[in-house]
């Protein structure tokens, strides 16, 4: 079983991927971790993907395209996975689908998580993540503060900020949303197989919710 998860940054698309993952066994592939990975070499492309990233600009359609190739066909995906962040352009989800194609494969699922624009710049805003675990927190809201400031509550790590989690990088980044990866809704929309999953509390809530459109069985 594929999924795709479509929706704005900070829908809350990598929780639910973790969700997914650990539910219904699937491999659950981010191109911004991948390409988080990537910033971590000493070369002069690390260096302008960073100045990239830390816009909330988008990289190169050919850039993610070798990244997602290369994922596909290295990996072991025996149960399916869960793309997360791709794709994000038209121009990706073509290729995507011609990738697709050539590898015999299809997507089952293309979930679209429904939100506010006002509750995702909180929750980029104030977002916190564990550097040794991956946790996330967020300061503006009291159910997902960590119990002691600036501190992981599973690991006791120091929380830090991601570089592109500021308010002009989210405006920059919503702005883009509606312009390149909105109209993947209406591209898979008329392919059958889209489907929305409304808003909700809490992630499990949430989850609850994509179950229902899944269902507990799975390839
Ligand atoms: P968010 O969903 O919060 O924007 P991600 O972790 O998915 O964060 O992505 C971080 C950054 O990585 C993006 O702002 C963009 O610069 C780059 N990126 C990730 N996925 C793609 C993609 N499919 N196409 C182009 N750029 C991407």
């Amino acid at each position: 079983m594929n999924i795709i998860l479509l929706a704005p940054p900070a829908a809350g698309k990598g929780t639910q991927s973790a969700l997914l993952e650990n539910y219904y066994q699937l491999c659950h592939i981010s191109t911004g971790d991948l390409l988080r990975d990537a910033l971590k070499q000493d070369t002069e492309e690390a260096k302008e993907l960073k100045e990239i990233m830390a816009q909330g600009k988008l990289v190169s359609d050919e850039m993610i395209l070798k990244l997602i190739e290369n994922t596909l066909t290295t990996s072991n995906l025996k149960n399916g996975y869960i793309l997360d962040g791709f794709p994000r352009t038209l121009k990706q989800a073509i290729d995507y689908d011609n990738l697709l194609k050539k590898m015999n494969q299809k997507i089952d699922y293309v979930l679209c998580l429904d939100i506010d624009k006002e509750i995702l710049k909180k929750r980029i805003v104030g977002r916190l993540l564990c550097k040794n675990c991956g946790a996330i927190y967020n300061e503006y809201f009291e159910v997902s503060r960590p119990k002691e400031e600036g501190i992981c509550d599973k690991c006791g790590f120091s929380l830090i900020k991601r570089e592109d989690d500021n308010e002009e990088s989210f405006e920059n980044r919503y702005d883009l949303y509606l312009k390149e990866t909105y109209p993947l809704i209406e591209y898979y929309q008329s392919k059958g197989n889209l489907y929305h999953v409304p808003f909700a509390d809490t992630p499990n809530q949430v989850f609850e919710e994509i179950k229902s459109i899944i269902g507990d069985k799975h390839d």
